[in-house]
Formats: C-alpha cells, structure tokens, sequence
C-alpha cells in the first residue's frame, strides 16, 4: 500500500492535474455511515472469501463497484455493494429479480449479449449494515466517456450505427422478452465491452505497478468532496442535468491536435458550461456520480491509479476509480488504432437500479432530464416506448456531441414547460394524449392544447437541424431523421418499437 507522503514526491509531470478527474469524481465520504457505503480496502474479501478486491471500478448513488478476483472461476468481476438503508436493499433486491429475468429469459436472444448479466448476488455484512452485494462480468467506460474521448464533436457515425443496432437488439429482448422497461437509458448507463478482458487486466496490473503516478493529497481529503462538482442525476427525482462532467483541468489533457483555434475555443467553451451546469447540481438529492473519464492518452494514467489504496495514516479515505479503456488493447497507442479498435466495439446496457416490469400501470417520474419522454413529464402513463424516446435522444447525443433537449427555466416557465416546447417545436404535433393525457397536462396546456406558459415557438426540422447546426449532407441527414422521428413520436402509443426500427436502412447501410 502507497503512503501519501511516498507518492507526492514526484513533482515532474502534469499527472496531478488527471488525478483531479478522480478526485472531484467520487462518491462522498459522508455517505460512509450507517446505512451508506461499505468501506472498503484492497484485499478485503466477500462472500465467504470467494471474491478478493483488487481495485475500485466506480461508484453511483446507490452502491460503489469494485474490481475483484473470482477465486472460484479464477476470473475477475464487477462487485457492486449497495447502500445498507432498507430502501436501498429492497430496491437492490429489486434488481436483482429483474437481472435474474435477463439473465434466463433467452440466451438465445440476439439481444441477450447486449445486457450486462449478472453472474452471483449474496448479502454482506460491515459496520454500516448489511449490503446486497451482486457481481457481473467486467466492463470497461461507458459511452458518456466516450462522448468525451471523442471531444464532445460526435462519435464516428460508423460507430455509432454498430452501437445503436447492439443496443436497440437489447432494448427490444428487454421489451419483448423480459417485459422490462429500462426506465434511464443514456450514454452513461451503456458500458464498452472489453475483449480478453482477464488478458487486458493482467497487462494493466503489470503497468500499474511499474508507472505509478505521483499521488495527489487532495484526492482523498474529505474537504475535497464537499466541493465536488461533478454530480450527475440517477434519474426520476430531480431534473438537473445528468452528464457526467469532466473539471476544467480535463481541458490540458483533451487530445486537441488536429483542432482549428476556433474548434478549441469552442471546445474549450463548452467543457466550462458543462461544467458550470453541473455546479448547480451537487445538492439535488437522488443525485449520483459514475466511473472518471478520460481523454484519449490519458487512460494510460487512469489505469496507473490502479493501485493506490486507502492511506492509512488519516483515517479512511476514498480509493479513486478508473475505468476500464478497451482500445489499450487492441492497439499498441496510436490513435489509428484506436479508432479501428472502434470497428468492433461491442456495448452493454447496464445500471438497472430503476428499471421496472412492463405490466405495471405507472405515471410517476423517470428518466434523466434530457432523456425524458413527453408522456412522463405530463403524468401520463408510460410503457416500454418511453426507452425508445430515450434511445433517439442518445443516438442524436452520440452522433453529435450535444444534448437533442436540453430544458432550461425562464422567468415566466419552469424546465418542464421548456421541454414540451423544444418537443413541439421539433415534432411539430401536440396530440391530445399530451395536451388531455396526463395528471398535469392542464398544468402545461390550455383547453386550445396551447402551452400556457409558452407562447413563441421556434419550429425547426430535424433534418435542418441536423444539416444546419452539424454539417450533416442532406441525403445522410434525411435518411437520418427518417430513423429518429418513429422513435420521437410525440404520442407513445404511435411510437415505433425496438423490434421495428432494427430495420431501418440507416442502421443497417455502412
Ligand atoms: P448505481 O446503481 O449505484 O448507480 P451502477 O450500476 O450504475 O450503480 O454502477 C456504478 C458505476 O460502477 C458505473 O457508473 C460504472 O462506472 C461502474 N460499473 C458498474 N458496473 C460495472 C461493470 N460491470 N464493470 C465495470 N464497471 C462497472
Ligand atoms: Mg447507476
């Protein structure tokens, strides 16, 4: 185990500027108590000492995800520990019955491989109660960091088409064959499959232990997570947004070669706002965080942090999470070969945390803000469509880099009126599922199915905004909105279904 004072000598290099990733990005460590997390240190040992710690993979609201060593099957697992609260284990047992129907319901599906399984569950018992515990197979970064990787001016379309057809194959076994509803899909809940995974971890182990980074004091202080400021939102309760956002000193190490000084601003501009937005948000209660990110070249350095555990001098602290980069090995560093790395990426849907079964009559509130369906923000009732909504906001995300909806409050509206209009102004309908459907329709829309509290609106195409706003050529950006618009389908009973859209031509044209 590194002691602070051993690793801070080494002042030469940028690193501490990436360990502030991890440092602003951590669970806190007030939620260390009674009914909270369960402490934990490298080589502590579960379920019988069949499952042995070996790193931190990353953490949510609800629990903290580790890397461990299988003793049994000699391979290595994502051990989630959930919060002990009663809340948090019925819910966690939840989960787990819902994983359980994933994982037998069809393998045979050809969408059962796009859903991360889980492969064990018990019952853990620390100091701050007992904790669910599950295991799944372990994955790498999600495609939030891989938004970012891509400097936040989209992801290749390529890409994109490969990963949209995976996860449209999954939501579609979900739907049909396991009669679940995800419930908060977006780029950060789909994680990057890694090929040879216990090869990968093995070479990582080995580099870590021969490059480790200086370590950074204030990435483990507690004054340092007061001040955190890159909450994201789980979903339902609040509306704040949800990005997982890099702190400014991500800027320094964002591969910006290539980029016109102008790019750069942008860039640069951008990065602030998301950030800014997400300062607004710490408090926000159902609030939660999830696994650092990176530029590309910068995962070499996430991965050195590997080992640095717990100081032991001060009392517990946090340990940094660090995710798994799936082009380290495929590629000898070049970034030609990551990208053609890129050509065979396989994604996972994960975090079923807030999914729920489809026979359900419900209205209450899910999704994460920018992701949500119309029908859920009117209190109506919602079905499986509301993860199609879901998917054509992340696929334009990923494609694009920006947030197809993004709601702000004005003075005479709230975010919610300013989502329905940014719909209406893109759909260009207001069926009376809308404007009549829902508890709080007459809230949002008077008896002519005008908005109320909205009266200018800005009609724009998607299609326009696709060619105008992002350069995209109009054949590729008509044959693209002709893939979208069935999935944003203003009424949810009209709304295209997974099973449907898989063959659409622009999924399945190189
Ligand atoms: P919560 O329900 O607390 O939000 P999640 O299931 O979302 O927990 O997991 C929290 C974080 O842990 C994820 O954002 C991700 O970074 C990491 N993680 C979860 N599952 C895996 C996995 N199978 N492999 C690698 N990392 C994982
Ligand atoms: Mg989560």
């Amino acid at each position: 185990m590194k002691s602070t004072a051993e690793c801070t000598d080494d002042s030469e290099s940028n690193y501490s500027d990436v360990v502030s990733i991890h440092s602003d990005d951590e669970e806190d460590l007030e939620d260390y108590r009674k009914g909270g997390y369960h402490p934990v240190c490298i080589g502590d040992r579960f379920n019988h000492d069949r499952y042995i710690v070996v790193r931190k993979l990353g953490w949510g609201h609800f629990s903290t995800v580790w890397l461990a060593q299988d003793t049994k099957t000699h391979q290595h697992v994502a051990l989630k520990i959930v919060k002990a609260a009663s809340h948090f284990t019925q819910s966690a047992l939840d989960e787990v019955k819902l994983l359980e129907k994933v994982n037998r319901a069809n393998p045979e599906n050809a969408g059962w491989q796009y859903i991360a399984q889980l492969l064990d569950h018990f019952w853990h018992t620390g100091p701050n109660g007992k904790h669910v515990c599950m295991t799944f197979e372990v994955l790498g970064e999600s495609l939030l960091s891989l938004i970012k990787r891509f400097n936040y001016r989209g992801i290749p379309t390529p890409i994109v088409k490969r990963i949209s057809r995976q996860i449209l194959l999954g939501l579609d076994y979900l739907h049909r064959e396991c009669g679940i509803v995800h419930t908060d899909l977006k780029p950060e809940n789909v994680l990057v499959w890694i090929p040879n995974v216990e090869e990968y971890l093995q070479k990582i182990t080995n580099d870590s232990l021969h490059h480790m980074p200086p370590f950074n004091e204030n990435m483990t202080t507690p004054s340092n997570h007061a001040t955190a400021t890159t909450e994201t939102t789980e979903s339902n309760e609040t509306d704040e947004p949800v990005t997982e956002v890099p702190p400014v000193s991500v800027l320094s190490t964002v591969d910006t070669t290539g980029m016109t000084k102008n790019q750069k601003k942008k860039l640069k501009k951008k990065l602030k706002k998301k950030q800014a937005e997400a300062t607004g948000t710490t408090t926000t209660s159902g609030n939660k965080k999830s696994s650092t990110s990176t530029a590309i070249g910068a995962s070499d350095i996430s991965n050195g942090l590997a080992n640095l555990s717990l100081s032991e001098s001060d009392g517990f602290k946090i340990i940094p999470s660090s995710i798994l980069d799936f082009t380290s090995i495929l590629s000898d560093g070049s970034k030609d070969d990551d990208l053609k790395a890129f050509d065979k990426i396989t994604v996972k849907i994960a975090d079923f945390g807030n999914a729920c079964w489809l026979d359900g009559d419900y209205t209450h509130i899910i999704q994460t803000r920018q992701y949500r369906s119309p029908e859920v923000i009117v209190g109506a009732k919602w079905t499986d469509r509301a993860d199609i909504w879901s998917m054509a906001c992340m696929v334009f995300e990923l494609l694009t880099g920006e947030f197809l909806f993004d709601p702000r409050a004005g003075s005479k509206y709230n975010k919610d009126d300013d989502h329905l209009a940014q719909v209406i102004e893109l759909m260009r309908v207001v069926p009376r599922s809308l404007t009549m459907g829902g508890e709080y329709s007459s809230e949002f829309f008077n008896r002519n199915g005008e908005l109320r509290h909205i009266k200018k609106l800005r009609y724009r195409r998607l299609r326009d905004v696709l060619h105008d706003s992002f350069l995209v050529p109009p054949a590729e950006a008509d044959l693209l909105s002709s893939f979208l618009s069935p999935m944003l389908e203003v009424d949810a009973d009209k709304r295209i279904t997974a099973h449907e859209v898989l063959n659409h031509p622009w999924l399945n044209e190189e």
